[in-house]
C-alpha cells in the first residue's frame, strides 16, 4: 500500500474525539476586575481545579488562549490504569521509604475510584469502559522485567493482574508481537473529549467562569506576603487581580511563566484511529476490549474506539515538537500493521498531534511562585492527592534516567484556599 493511499477519503489532521466533542463549545464570558483564583489553562488540570475550588466555595476564572480544551486533554488516548507506571513498588520504596512510596502508590491507584466518583457525582457520560489492560513485553528480557514487576505486586499484597506467557497471548490479543505480558484487570478507556466535555459542564453548572481566547501574558505579584498573596494577572484582553494563580499549561506552557517554561521539555506525540473495520476484527485483536501498551521506551498505546469499531494507536512517531500530521500519520500507521499485521490495507481517518511535557531533572525548587498542578485523565484529587498538597506543589517528577525523585519541596505557603 504506497503512503498516500493510507489515507481515507477526507482524511482529518484533527482528533477522532471531536467529531462526538469538538472544543469550542464552551461561551465565555468578560473578564472580571477580580477573582478568588486565576487558573491559566483549560484541560484536565485546570477545569479539575476549578471544579473542586467551586465546590469548596472559592470563586475561580479558567483563561485559555484557544477554546476551552484546545490541548492534550481532548486529544489524548484515553487510556486508563490504576497503577502508577513511573516506578515499581521496590523503586519507590528504595528511594521515599515506605510510608512515604505507600502514599504514592495509593494515590495513584486511588485515582480510577476519584474518575469513577466525579463521572457519577456529575453525571459525565464518557464512555467510561473498564475492560482491563495489557501491557506487551517487547523482548523476553522486558518480559522477565515484568515477571519482576508481578512479583513485586504480589509481595505487596496486590491482585487483579497476571502474566501472560507468549504461549498464550493470543487470550489477550490477536497479535503476535510480543513474548508475553503483564494483563491488568482494572483500568480501561474513556472517550477524552466526552469526559472534558462534562468536566466543563459540571465547572459550568458550579458558577466557574470561562475566558476562552484569552491569553495570559504574565502574571505580577503585588505583594511578598506569602499568606495573603495577591496577582495582577495580564492578559491580551486586559488585567485583572486575583488571590491566586494555577497554571495548567501543560506542553504548551510559553514566556508568559518563564520559570515554569525552563523546567519543562514539552514533547510531540501522535495518535491515528482507523476507518471502520469489519465486525469482529477490533474483539480479535482486543480481547474483552482491553486496552494495551507496551515496554518500549518509545511506547506505543492503543485501545478500541468507544464504539469498537476502530483502532485508535498513538506513539512518538517523531522527536521533533511538530510534523505535518501526514507525514506522521504515514510512520505510526506503519507501526500499527508492525503489531497487527491484518491491518495493512486498512486506511486512517484522522491522524493528530498533541503536546506533553516532560519535567526537566534536576528541577530546582526554591521560593514557589505559582501553584502547578499537574494531571493526566485520572490525575484530579482532592486536597488529600500527594501531588495536590501544598507542602508537595513543586515536585520534580524526575525523568528517565531518574526514573522517578518526588521531592518535598518548603512550600512557603499553605495557606488553603477556602475562605
Ligand atoms: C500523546 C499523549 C497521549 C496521552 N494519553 C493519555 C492517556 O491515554 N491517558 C491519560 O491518563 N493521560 C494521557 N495523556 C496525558 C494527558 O493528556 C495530559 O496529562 C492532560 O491532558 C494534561 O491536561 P492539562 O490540563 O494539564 O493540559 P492541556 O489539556 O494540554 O491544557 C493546557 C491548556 O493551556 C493553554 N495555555 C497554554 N499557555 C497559555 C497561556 N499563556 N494563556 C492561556 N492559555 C494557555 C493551552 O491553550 C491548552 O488549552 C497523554 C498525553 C499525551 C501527550
Amino acid at each position: 500500500m504506497s503512503d498516500e493511499k493510507i489515507f481515507a477519503e477526507g482524511f482529518k489532521s484533527t482528533p477522532y474525539w471531536w467529531e462526538a466533542a469538538p472544543p469550542g463549545t464552551v461561551a465565555g464570558s468578560p473578564l472580571p476586575s477580580e477573582t478568588d483564583c486565576a487558573i491559566v489553562g483549560s484541560g484536565y488540570s485546570g477545569l479539575s481545579c476549578a471544579l473542586e475550588l467551586a465546590r469548596a466555595g472559592v470563586r475561580s476564572v479558567v483563561l485559555d488562549r484557544e477554546d476551552i480544551g484546545w490541548g492534550a486533554s481532548t486529544r489524548n488516548g484515553g487510556m486508563i490504569s490504576a497503577e502508577p507506571k513511573f516506578a515499581d513498588p521496590g523503586t519507590l520504596r528504595r528511594r521515599f521509604g515506605e510510608e512515604r512510596a505507600a502514599r504514592i502508590l495509593e494515590d495513584g491507584r486511588a485515582t480510577l475510584a476519584n474518575l469513577q466518583e466525579v463521572c457519577e457525582r456529575e453525571g459525565i457520560d464518557c464512555e467510561l469502559q473498564l475492560t482491563g489492560r495489557f501491557v506487551g513485553a517487547h523482548s523476553p528480557a522486558a518480559y522477565r522485567g515484568l515477571e519482576k514487576k508481578a512479583g513485586a505486586l504480589e509481595a505487596e499484597g496486590k491482585s487483579g493482574f497476571e502474566l501472560v506467557p507468549r504461549s498464550r497471548q493470543h487470550e489477550v490479543t490477536g497479535t503476535d508481537y510480543y513474548h508475553g505480558g503483564l494483563r491488568f484487570t482494572d483500568g480501561g478507556s474513556l472517550h477524552p473529549a466526552l469526559y472534558h466535555r462534562g468536566l466543563a459542564e459540571a465547572c459550568r453548572r458550579h458558577g466557574v467562569v470561562f475566558c476562552p481566547g484569552t491569553e495570559v501574558l504574565g502574571m505580577e505579584r503585588l505583594t511578598e506576603d506569602t499568606r495573603a498573596p495577591r496577582f495582577r494577572v495580564h492578559t491580551a484582553r486586559g488585567a485583572f487581580e486575583s488571590r491566586e494563580a494555577v497554571l495548567g499549561t501543560n506542553g504548551y506552557t510559553g514566556t508568559a511563566t518563564p520559570w515554569h517554561r525552563r523546567r519543562l521539555v514539552p514533547l510531540g506525540s501522535f495518535i491515528i484511529a482507523t476507518e471502520a473495520l469489519i465486525p469482529g476484527q477490533v474483539e480479535q485483536m482486543f480481547r474483552g476490549f482491553c486496552t494495551m501498551s507496551n515496554t518500549q521506551r518509545i511506547l506505543f498505546y492503543y485501545r478500541p474506539s468507544p464504539d469498537h469499531r476502530r483502532v485508535v494507536f498513538g506513539g512518538r512517531a517523531s522527536f521533533r515538537k511538530s510534523e505535518p500530521a501526514r507525514a506522521s500519520s504515514v510512520r505510526l500507521h506503519r507501526y500499527l500493521c508492525e503489531v497487527f499485521p491484518q491491518l495493512r490495507g486498512v486506511r486512517i481517518t484522522h491522524g493528530w498531534s498533541e503536546r506533553g511535557l516532560h519535567l526537566r531533572w534536576p528541577s530546582p525548587h526554591g521560593r514557589a511562585r505559582w501553584r502547578a498542578f499537574l494531571h493526566g485523565v485520572q490525575r484530579k484529587r482532592g486536597p488529600d492527592d500527594e501531588l495536590s498538597r501544598p507542602e508537595n506543589r513543586f515536585e520534580d517528577l524526575g525523568t528517565d534516567e531518574s526514573a522517578l525523585r518526588l521531592r518535598r519541596s518548603a512550600f512557603p505557603d499553605p495557606t488553603p484556599l477556602r475562605r
